[in-house]
């Protein structure tokens, strides 16, 4: 049964939303922690939102083969550490992954058990708003995000599972039911 799941899809998607939600419906799953080369916002902690690493430390990692999967997103890099999933998997807890498109495919190839959902946005217009409307970006820093967000939707058919985030409610339902099949459980908890 897979125990590996990867939610992508454009920055203000939702995608942390809906993993939070989606937390609380099964309480034995993990959210693995990123690193990233982006500073923190305010209120995010280095080891609890993000492994905040200088561009070096990031590198250096990457020689040494730390990372899974890593990719370079706005002009920052971003990747997860083996050492996030290795434990997870050996003992079969079930974790997932907040990641853009290019990790996605990564992790697709390295671990081809993983279950994949891409979350796509009603509209182009819809995802400007949200990410506006969260306010964690400056309005060039939204701008960058949104074209990246034009190639990121053309990837949405090569991922086995698409759920449109509308209504959150509806989304985190179908992500709900994804997950009860994959784990062999209904959601513990609502
Ligand atoms: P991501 O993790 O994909 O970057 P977030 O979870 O931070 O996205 O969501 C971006 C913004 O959109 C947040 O302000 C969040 O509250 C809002 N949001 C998420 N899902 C919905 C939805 N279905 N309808 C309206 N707003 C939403
Ligand atoms: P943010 O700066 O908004 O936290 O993240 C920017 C983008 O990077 C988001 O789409 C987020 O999902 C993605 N991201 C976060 N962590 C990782 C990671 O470990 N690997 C990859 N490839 N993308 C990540």
């Amino acid at each position: 049964m897979a125990r590996v799941f990867v939610i992508t899809g454009p920055s203000g998607v939702g995608k942390g939303t809906l993993i939070r939600g989606l937390m609380q419906r099964f309480p034995e799953l993990e959210l693995s922690v990123s690193a990233t080369t982006r500073g923190p916002r305010a209120g995010e902690r280095d080891g609890v939102d993000y492994y905040f690493l200088e561009p070096e430390e990031f590198e250096r990692l990457i020689a040494a083969g730390e990372f899974v999967e890593h990719a370079d997103y706005a002009g920052r890099r971003y990747g997860t550490l083996r050492s996030e999933l290795a434990d997870r998997v050996r003992t079969g807890t079930p974790v997932v992954l907040e990641i853009e498109v290019q990790g996605a495919r990564q992790v697709r190839e390295a671990m081809p058990e993983a279950v994949l959902v891409f979350i796509a946005p009603p509209s182009l217009e819809e995802l400007r708003s949200r990410l506006s409307g969260r306010a964690t970006d400056d309005e060039a820093e939204v701008e960058r995000r949104l074209r990246v967000a034009e190639g990121e939707l053309e990837a949405r058919r090569e991922f086995g599972h698409v759920v449109v985030n509308d209504r959150l409610e509806d989304a985190l339902e179908q992500l709900t039911q994804i997950l009860a099949r994959e784990l062999g459980h209904a959601p513990g908890r609502d």
